[in-house]
């Protein structure tokens, strides 16, 4: 059985037990349980403050979790970082009051500027041979120039609403961030096949989500040219229609291309074109 921590409530909570589910895996912390055991795989969930599971991965009381990697870098423990999962995508940003002048990253010298990350905050400036006073404090950090207590801020930022409605303005991007899926260093080999096995489909799954099946009739006379605007996965599978001189072509397209080769398609005589979603994609 693998012991898997997830965050107990909060922004990672639906996401991780939707990628699970996904995968053919049902968990739930219906009624604030703390912990769930799946019914079709070898899988117990422990559900956590995201923070904390770091400590319990290191310690081996949880096998594997899933937390961000701002977490996962600011508590800096022994953890084996394994996967990303394609959710949680954030970043850590200092930001400052938006009618202050920003003069770089130098013009902080001496400022007291408020965080829940200070370590990833401390390294950064170090880096940046800054001196700054790090006020650390474990929520609410912007509003903390509006009251006086920092001059700046370094927090997590998605859609940046939160920065405009508290009157900041993000200057600096410190890290990149999404959920990634931690384990303990030493897994036993039982448990390491099933974390392999887990970490298998939900590859499958997050790989499905950037692609999409596609298919359309095409003339003979231009199959040649259609076919290479769709490479596929091996290359496009190809059946005659019912009517004589078409074809119907099947292929997977990725989903940030897509566009572009719906237009590429109907230049060069494609028709009827459907696009259909796809569940899992193993490769
Ligand atoms: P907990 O009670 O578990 O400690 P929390 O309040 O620390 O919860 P949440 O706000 O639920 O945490 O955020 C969890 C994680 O979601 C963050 O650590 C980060 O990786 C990710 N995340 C994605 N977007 C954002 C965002 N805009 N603001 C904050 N976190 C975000
Ligand atoms: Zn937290």
């Amino acid at each position: 059985m693998l012991k898997i921590a997830i965050q107990k409530s909060g922004r990672l909570y639906e996401d991780s037990v939707a990628l699970l589910k996904a995968c053919s895996i049902g968990i739930s912390n219906g009624g604030g349980r703390l912990r769930s055991v799946a019914s079709n795989f070898p899988l117990e969930a422990y559900f956590l403050r995201d923070d904390d599971i770091p400590q319990y991965v290191e310690d081996g009381v949880a096998d594997c979790g899933i937390v961000g990697e701002n977490v996962v870098f600011e508590k800096n423990k022994k953890v084996s970082v394994e996967e990303p999962m394609g959710f949680g995508k954030c970043r850590l940003s200092l930001a400052v009051p938006k009618a202050n002048y920003f003069g770089g990253i130098g013009s902080l010298q001496g400022a007291r500027i408020a965080t829940s990350y200070p370590h990833l905050l401390r390294t950064f400036l170090a880096k940046n041979n800054v001196e700054a006073d790090i006020h650390e404090i474990s929520g609410s950090v912007e509003i903390t120039t509006g009251i006086g207590l920092a001059d700046c801020i370094c927090d997590l930022v998605s859609t940046g609403s939160t920065l405009i409605s508290n009157g900041l303005r993000e200057v600096q991007t410190i890290l990149e961030s999404q959920a990634v899926m931690i384990a303990s260093e030493n897994l036993e080999a039982g448990k390491r096949e099933i974390l392999d096995k887990l970490l298998f489909r939900m590859r499958a799954v997050n790989r499905s989500k950037n692609h999409k099946y596609i298919l359309l009739n095409a003339p003979d006379d231009k199959l040649a040219d259609i076919i290479r605007i769709l490479p596929g996965m091996k290359s496009p599978t190809v059946l005659p229609l019912a009517a004589s001189g078409w074809s119907s072509v099947h292929s997977v397209v990725q989903e940030d291309r897509f566009w572009e080769v719906i237009e590429d398609l109907k230049a060069n005589g494609a028709e009827g074109i459907l696009v259909v979603p796809i569940e899992k994609m193993v490769v």
